[in-house]
């Protein structure tokens, strides 16, 4: 089975120095505990445009590097935007899509999602496909037809096992300070289990992470659910110290 899964989505934050800061920073603290790598992947999402720089410093070091989105084309007239082709080149290994931010800030629909999904596998990145409810959803009972819709729309056709993650990020809990209960994820990261055993073969190995809120002093409770291979990590990714406090914790709990 994967590791645990430590994601850093930087979302647009920092400059070139303390982005450079940043990462130096969480490399030369994971290289401090190697026997974190034992249990964690380590893995940040910075500002497209930094993402160069930071490649070339975590080349050789256990921080995977990855991009926040991407186009769904490949090429061509899209003045501003990003392809999977040219994160490849750049050295991303993962690409986020389908961030609440997206979806709600810049109306993205699961089908353009799914585009995006299919030229991130095409460049042989692997896609972070992000799913959560509102909590309007939630309050009304519709959390789980949400995410079930979310994911059957989502997730391209001709995805196998092996070319994707899931984050389960409840929107409400996002930046909100007020991570999901222990009991709510347990449930709906099984359920998202059983919905991936359905639609993918060997469904039970994909990776599903939890994302919304996580600190380092809810993450080892968290961690220990089954079903949660991993955090996707907003506003604690922003500093080494609690990123790493938040690996830690998951290490603490898994090894
Ligand atoms: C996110 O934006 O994906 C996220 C989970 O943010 P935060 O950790 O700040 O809630």
């Amino acid at each position: 089975m994967n590791a645990f899964l430590i994601a850093g989505n930087w979302k647009m934050n920092g400059s070139g120095v303390s982005s450079h800061s940043l990462a130096s920073q969480i490399i030369s603290d994971i290289e401090k505990t190697p026997s974190l790598t034992d249990t964690c992947d380590f893995l940040c999402c910075p500002p497209h445009i930094y993402l160069l720089n930071i490649v070339g410093l975590a080349d050789n070091s256990p921080l995977l590097v990855g991009g926040q989105d991407c186009s769904t084309e490949t090429e061509g007239a899209f003045t501003g935007d990003i392809s999977a082709p040219m994160l490849a080149d750049c050295g991303a290994q993962y690409c986020i899509v389908g961030h609440s931010e997206r979806r709600t800030i810049h109306g993205e629909t699961s089908q353009q999602i799914a585009k995006k999904g299919e030229c991130l596998k095409e460049s042989g990145i692997k896609a972070i496909i992000c799913v959560g409810e509102t909590i309007t959803e939630r309050k009304a009972g519709k959390a789980l037809d949400v995410i079930k819709e979310q994911l059957k729309t989502s997730i391209p056709s001709g995805f196998n096992a092996q070319d994707f993650i899931v984050a389960y990020e409840p929107v409400w809990a996002i930046g909100s300070g007020e991570a999901a209960s222990p009991e709510d994820v347990a449930e709906m990261h099984r359920d998202i289990r059983n919905i991936l055993k359905e639609m993918v073969d060997k469904g039970d190995t994909i990776r599903i992470l939890y994302g919304g809120s996580v600190k380092p002093d809810n993450a080892g409770e968290l961690a220990g659910i089954e079903n949660v291979g991993g955090f996707l990590i907003g506003g604690a990714s922003l500093k080494a110290d609690s990123f790493l406090g938040i690996a830690k914790a998951a290490h603490d709990v898994l090894s």
